[in-house]
């Protein structure tokens, strides 16, 4: 019948799947804890950005929720880069904390790459260091940067294959575009990266059988974007102009075009902290294979 969608998109839960994931890690923290190790993680918190203030009340709430210690290091927004990293310093030296945090953004006197790479590799639960980075391109095992990771989770627990299926990415940051597309061709698929300087994005967007929406702007892919049957993947968190949460996916629209789709919120967002603890567990049995 005409306006009547033949069938509706799989949804993709993320609130479920990241829960699931929680379980498994609390379980594991709470095996640790038995043996007489409290996994722990340090957010360092530099200003007073209210966005940053949440999502570390957030992390925080969720090491707590699954038994882990954390460590809130609220420092001013006058702190200086040394000293800055004289904290990272000491964290890095302290055998109670396995994990390291420092939410971003920093004030713009930080320099927040000479930061991140301050970090020990062994605690950096972001993935975000060089080091983390150069071992994720190499394949070597180390911490994932968690919105990607928990994209691959996703996937993986849809039951969604990956191998020789074609990927779109639209975006290219350093923290979910660019790890996205090298995750999904470390899992044989077929990778195009897009950007803001892509001419006719549709014509990319369209041959995707897996299409990552990390972009930043409400409701930017729109049907004309999506091949019938595409998993579709959106990692935007955006206000529209209602001021209502929303992601770079036009849900209404995609939604009976792809097989699967993930809905903002509860797709992608729950799975990055989700996957912050899943790390921070791995730190701290690594620590504890390490001295027993
Ligand atoms: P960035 O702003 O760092 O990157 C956005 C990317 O989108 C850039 O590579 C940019 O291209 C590209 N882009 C911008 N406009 C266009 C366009 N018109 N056509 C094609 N590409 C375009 O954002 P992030 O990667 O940090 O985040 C993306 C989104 O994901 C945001 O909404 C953010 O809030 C959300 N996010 C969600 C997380 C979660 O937990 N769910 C975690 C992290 C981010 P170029 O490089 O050329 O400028």
């Amino acid at each position: 019948m005409e306006g009547v969608q033949e069938y509706m998109s799989a949804i993709i839960n993320g609130q479920e799947i990241g829960q699931e994931i929680r379980n498994e890690v609390a379980k594991r923290v709470a095996h640790l804890k038995e043996r007489g190790l409290t996994p722990g993680l340090a957010v360092v918190l530099v200003g007073d950005n209210q966005a940053s203030a949440t999502y570390v009340r957030n992390k925080q709430k969720s090491c707590e929720a699954i038994g882990m210690f954390s460590e809130l290091v609220k420092l001013p927004e006058a702190t200086t880069q040394e000293e800055l990293l004289t904290q990272i310093q000491n964290l890095n030296e302290r055998e109670d904390i396995h994990g390291i945090l420092v939410q971003l953004p920093l004030p713009k006197h930080i320099d927040e790459d000479t930061v991140i790479a301050t970090i020990a590799v062994e605690k950096d639960v972001d993935g975000f260091s060089p080091v983390s980075v150069g071992k994720m391109m190499l394949g070597q095992e180390t911490f994932l940067p968690c919105t990607p990771f928990g994209v691959m989770k996703l996937l993986e627990y849809s039951g969604i294959d990956i191998a020789g299926k074609h990927a779109v990415i639209v975006g290219r940051s350093h923290i979910v575009g660019k790890p996205m597309g090298q995750l999904l061709l470390q899992k044989d698929a077929t990778v195009t990266y897009t950007h803001s300087k892509t001419p006719d994005l549709p014509y990319f967007t369209k041959q995707a059988d897996i299409l990552i929406a990390a972009v930043g702007r409400a409701n930017f892919i729109t049907k004309e974007h999506v091949k019938e049957g595409a998993v579709v993947i959106d990692v935007g968190i955006n206000r529209d102009e209602h001021n209502k949460l929303c992601g770079d996916v036009d849900f209404a629209q995609v939604d009976g075009i792809a097989s699967h789709i993930t809905p903002v919120p509860g797709g992608v967002g729950p799975m990055t902290i989700t996957m912050l603890l899943f790390n921070t567990v791995q730190a701290a049995e690594n620590t504890f294979a390490q001295t027993n």
